[in-house]
């Protein structure tokens, strides 16, 4: 299965995400290929709209202390939902479909959420620090939510223009 990244400002991101009804080889495959490409990409977290799958699937894999990625870290999350959240934190963060761009985004501190794994066992997660920060940040894509739809409007004003000079210098250094 060859995945490719979907990079903003592409609409197919905006797109709501529908709930997985059905565990079988088919999600498998996906999730196999989608946490490969996530470390060969370089992310902590991807969002099945991010490959152009409009399904409510995740990958998650925090780096340890010492920045490694071990593939038991690795959290694959079916149907999330957000059951409870507190506290307020800040942190840049950045985005596979947004490549370059990194911004102070304020989330949650702590969450706590509900969702299936892939063989549709349900499961409940209490997540706090980078974890809980990247899980909200990976639920907004299933919502068709970018992390740059919560700039303010002159940072946000700022990003579009920065965002088209790079998509410009990308084309004509092609
Ligand atoms: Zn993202």
């Amino acid at each position: 299965m060859k995945l490719t990244i979907v990079e903003y400002p592409d609409r197919k991101l905006r797109e709501k995400s529908k709930k997985v009804e059905v565990f079988d080889e088919k999600l498998h495959k996906l999730l196999d290929a989608m946490h490969p490409f996530m470390i060969k990409t370089n992310g902590i977290g991807l969002a099945a709209i991010q490959v152009a799958y409009a399904t409510q699937v995740l990958v998650l894999n925090i780096p340890d202390e010492d920045g490694e990625q071990p593939k038991e870290n690795l959290l694959e999350i079916i149907n999330p939902v957000i059951t409870s959240k507190n506290g307020s934190t800040v942190y840049q963060e950045g985005c596979l479909s947004v490549p370059s761009f990194y911004e102070d985004i304020q989330r949650s501190e702590t969450i706590s959420i509900n969702y299936q794994d892939r063989d549709g066992n349900t499961k409940t997660l209490d997540a706090d620090g980078l974890l809980s920060i990247a899980i909200q940040h990976e639920i907004d894509h299933l919502d068709g939510i970018l992390f740059i739809d919560k700039l303010s409007y002159s940072r946000r004003k700022k990003f579009e223009k920065e965002y088209k000079r790079m998509l410009k210098e990308k084309k004509s250094s092609k």
